[in-house]
């Protein structure tokens, strides 16, 4: 096999592989063709199209564009996924997925704005000699002066521990990058019965940053060994490899 050698790598390459290196190895190295798209991965990616639409308009513009516009992007993001290549749960299907989106996109238009949006899906690579360290802020805004980092997510639940950990992971990283003080923050979608946005304040951490640098670095050494292996989770039942990896 050819030698794999890692020069950069971003904090969801990272994840990735520590959820599962066997299907980051067959999505990445071997590209295999997937069976199927999770629903839940179809609809996040779609709204996130919708947000990064509507928080960029008011950057450029100060206007907020109008929910069924930001509609309108949702489902024309949503029909690039065929189909019958979607993997719908029990409990939700396509109608219910887009009732759920013309919910939550009410809810965001009607939520405040930020003074400034500095940014939106901001790319910032930091040279940490050894590999480089690619970080995507989903959005950027200044507010009092004070510049915050958000990500934006979509969830059944509110975060608990266990998401406010791995968030405070993900956006430390992303702070690294940043010289001037920033707060960081999660615009969080919730797919309730009552749709709602939540913005959580995000305790930034720089010691937890420079760990997951040093984790990101174990990772590097595992892709370019070739160590991959199974990790049966709940991720099993919507992977696009199951096929291949009969878990
Ligand atoms: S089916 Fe499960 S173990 Fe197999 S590649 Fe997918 S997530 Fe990993």
């Amino acid at each position: 096999m050819a030698t794999i050698s890692v020069k950069s790598i971003s904090f969801s390459t990272y994840s990735s592989y520590i959820n599962c290196s066997e299907a980051f190895w067959l999505a990445k190295i071997v590209k295999a063709k997937p069976i199927g798209v999770a629903s839940n991965l179809v609809f996040g990616s779609s709204i996130h199209a919708a947000c990064q639409a509507y928080f960029d308009y008011w950057r450029r513009f100060k206007q907020a564009l109008p929910k069924e516009t930001l509609y309108r992007i949702f489902r024309a993001h949503y029909y690039r996924t065929p189909e019958n290549d979607i993997l719908y749960s029990e409990k939700s299907g396509q109608k219910e997925l887009f009732t759920m989106a013309e919910g939550l996109l009410s809810v965001l238009v009607e939520a405040p704005m930020p003074e400034e949006v500095v940014a939106v899906e901001a790319d910032k690579i930091t040279d940490l000699g050894d590999f480089r360290l690619i970080g995507r802020a989903d959005l950027v805004t200044r507010d009092k002066g004070v510049l915050t980092i958000w990500d934006i997510k979509t969830a059944r639940a509110r975060y608990g521990w266990e998401e406010i950990n791995r968030a405070q992971s993900q956006l430390s990283t992303y702070a690294l990058a940043h010289e001037e003080p920033v707060n960081l923050g999660i615009k969080l979608l919730l797919k309730q019965k009552t749709p709602s946005v939540e913005d959580i304040p995000i305790e930034h951490d720089k010691s937890c940053g420079e760990s997951v640098v040093e984790e990101m670095r174990k990772c590097i050494t595992g892709i370019e060994a070739g160590i991959h292996f199974k990790v049966k989770s709940f991720r099993c039942i919507q992977c696009g490899y199951r096929h291949i990896c009969k878990p």
